[in-house]
């Protein structure tokens, strides 16, 4: 198991910049054309990976848990409540990693009924109990030491930091199937149990656990027990415990506690990051039509988590390099909201409606990473959005020329792997296509139908399918076929044909992915014509290797474009003219369509035509267009757009909105 890869690593992975580099992603075409010409290899195929049979279910977990720090050690005593499943059973198989077992007793009525026998492998408990049918609910009691820090090259699940030292911290990561490592559980997803944590420490340690802290006892040793208990049944791998010296911040949402928590040298930056949480709660509640389903939201800073964070319920633990800085006169921007959202909109997709196996990972990471696009669409703008998804689409489109798996995929090789790049990007653009293909309403009505209908239960693809289909009346497989069980994606070669008037117009599209590189496509796609104020929007089917589309107008049209929304996740080859780019940076209000057009312009920039239509970017409302502008346009005193350059910057330096910008005019003025 590679712990850099456990978990609910966020795209802030991939991503620069804890200063919020503005030398943004902008993709090197020459660097990209190299790589898209070659072909993606065929995906690697390993043995089937079954969701895990359930023999027994798991019902409740009592914890009770103290540690010895400098032997890393966990003392616990677990209490589980449990049912067989479906069939008769007297043997129960739990998972518990690197034990040492003291005893296991039968309990009745919290008494000891009798001990069991049991045989113990290192991994696993298989515990003799008396007969039980699936009417029958029975408790054990383990009582044992946990030492994860002897696991071996794999996931620890509780890690001590810093145990030597007299300021040590203790945190947990259990995704993907890591709790096992500290206390005996069935560590699969498709299990659940409500929970009580007993944690007893020294008084100076605040605890945060899952759910609510409802008792804390002092104790005449110094130390204190404190109690954690979560009535609503999550997976086994959301359990979380953290102990450290943190401070502690309280906001509201609905009256529910928000809460962070964080080490002094994170006083600034952690309440900075974290600021919007309330309002993020509020606008995910309201745009899924389910409001947050969970006691209280808590996010915590711990020392050396390994990358990004992790959404365990309602204790939500993030590892500092997350964390931003507040820039002084700066306007917040999107990327200090990426892993926050992303971990919040997991307590929907993830902790409330959870995946059934790690084959179906993308029910999680998918719509957590999507979750952020929402975010940011709400928040900072269809501009800030877009360059989001742009830069999951890039992203994607690199890695699946090593790695073309398809992003439900049952023939992974292990757990970990499924934290890839398929579950996260492919699976968020997938959402973006799909959100295109049946409409915002239906879209949001589907998810949320899916959110009520397996609340606090797990769930496979087929399950999101159907709920689509339910709401639209359509069919559709094709699409999550094609889309989540297929590997690759389109690859597009689109004419734009038209008559000498400009009023017919014909689009000849061919679908050019050979069939090792993934399926033919059947999809809806919008087209948009423009005049000169006006866009006029048609949808059209592409479902052959080539559809060819016809249109007639009584006006002429200056630009088509297939694709209106960039809402397909593709490579697309246009044949479009410089004057088409032209057009496209002074009219269509989009951003991949403008920085695509700036990434053909910026080599012609000497030309005084490309120049003025950048300088009409630099009255666009998103700071990043007006930004590369500046940088972009050439100062040259003899040229005719120089005295309408020099205006505008001056009027920039002093009135623009971002800092940022009116530094960069500034310098450019200064240099003049
Ligand atoms: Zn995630």
């Amino acid at each position: 198991m590679a712990i850099a890869l456990t978990g609910c690593f966020s795209a802030r992975k991939q991503q620069t910049a804890q200063t919020e580099n503005t030398s943004f992603c902008r993709y090197d075409p020459s660097e990209t054309k190299k790589l898209v010409d070659q072909e993606a290899p065929p995906p690697p195929k390993h043995e089937y990976k079954a969701a895990a049979t359930k023999r027994h279910e798991l019902i409740n977990t009592k914890l009770d848990i103290s540690f010895d720090i400098l032997n890393q050690k966990v003392f616990g005593k677990a209490n589980l409540l449990l049912r067989p499943y479906f069939y008769a059973t007297d043997l129960l198989v739990l998972d518990a990693k690197e034990f040492d077992i003291n005893k296991i007793n039968l309990i009745k009525n919290k008494q000891i009924v009798k001990p069991l026998e049991y045989q113990y492998d290192g991994e696993k408990i298989t515990i003799q109990t008396p007969k039980y049918t699936r009417q029958d609910t029975f408790e054990i009691q383990i009582d044992y030491i946990a030492n994860p820090s002897e696991m071996q090259g794999e996931g620890q699940g509780l890690y001590f930091q810093d145990y030597d030292t007299d300021n040590p911290q203790i945190w947990t990561q259990g995704e993907p199937n890591c709790s096992s490592a500290w206390f005996p559980t069935i560590d699969a997803p498709n299990q659940r149990m409500s929970q009580e944590i007993v944690v007893t420490v020294d008084t100076s340690f605040t605890t945060l656990s899952n759910g609510v802290r409802d008792a804390v006892l002092l104790n005449n040793d110094g130390t204190k027990t404190v109690r954690w208990i979560q009535k609503k049944p999550h997976a086994p791998y959301l359990t979380a415990l953290i102990v450290g010296r943190f401070e502690v911040k309280k906001d509201y949402w609905r009256g529910k506690p928000v809460f962070i928590y964080f080490e002094k040298e994170h006083a600034k930056s952690a309440p900075y990051t974290f600021k919007n949480t309330a309002r993020m709660i509020e606008f995910f509640s309201r745009k899924l039509q389910y409001d947050y389903p969970w006691d209280k939201y808590s996010q915590v800073v711990v020392r050396n988590y390994f990358e990004g964070a992790m959404e365990n319920t309602g204790a939500v633990v993030f590892s500092k390099a997350e964390l931003y800085s507040p820039i002084e006169d700066r306007p917040m921007r999107p990327v200090v909201d990426e892993t926050v959202s992303h971990e919040l909109f997991h307590h929907w997709f993830g902790d409330l409606v959870t995946c059934e196996s790690w084959a179906n990972t993308a029910l999680n990471e998918a719509f957590a990473t999507y979750g952020s696009y929402l975010w940011i669409e709400h928040e900072y703008g269809r501009y800030a959005a877009d360059k989001y998804i742009y830069k999951q689409g890039g992203m994607y489109n690199l890695v699946y020329l090593i790695d073309n798996s398809s992003i439900v995929n049952y023939y992974h090789k292990s757990p970990d792997d499924m934290f890839n790049i398929h579950s996260y990007q492919k699976g968020a653009l997938t959402l973006h296509s799909l959100r295109y293909e049946v409409g915002d309403e239906a879209f949001f009505e589907a998810i949320s139908r899916y959110l009520k209908k397996h609340a606090f239960s797990s769930v496979e693809l087929a399950d999101l399918r159907i709920c689509f289909e339910e709401v639209t009346g359509r069919d559709l497989n094709y699409f999550f076929d094609a889309m989540f069980l297929d590997k690759g994606r389109m690859n597009l070669d689109i004419k734009y044909l038209a008559s000498n008037d400009s009023l017919n117009w014909t689009i000849d599209v061919k679908q050019i992915q050979k069939e090792r590189q993934g399926p033919l496509y059947k999809l809806h796609v919008p087209v948009d014509f423009y005049m000169n104020d006006t866009i006029i929007r048609k949808t059209v089917l592409l479902d052959k290797k080539q559809n060819k589309y016809t249109f007639s107008f009584d006006k002429k049209i200056k630009l088509a474009k297939f694709d209106a929304e960039n809402s397909l996740l593709c490579k697309k080859k246009e044949n479009r003219t410089i004057d088409d780019y032209l057009y496209i940076l002074k009219h269509v209000n989009r951003y991949i369509d403008q920085i695509e057009a700036t990434n053909v312009l910026d080599n012609l920039i000497e030309d005084e035509d490309v120049a003025y239509a950048y300088l009409s970017l630099l009255d666009n409302s998103y700071y990043m267009l007006r930004l590369i502008a500046l940088e972009t346009i050439p100062i040259k005193k003899n040229t005719s757009y120089f005295e309408k350059y020099k205006n505008k910057l001056s009027q920039m330096a002093t009135n623009d909105p971002d800092k940022e910008i009116r530094e960069a005019a500034k310098k450019i003025l200064a240099k003049l």
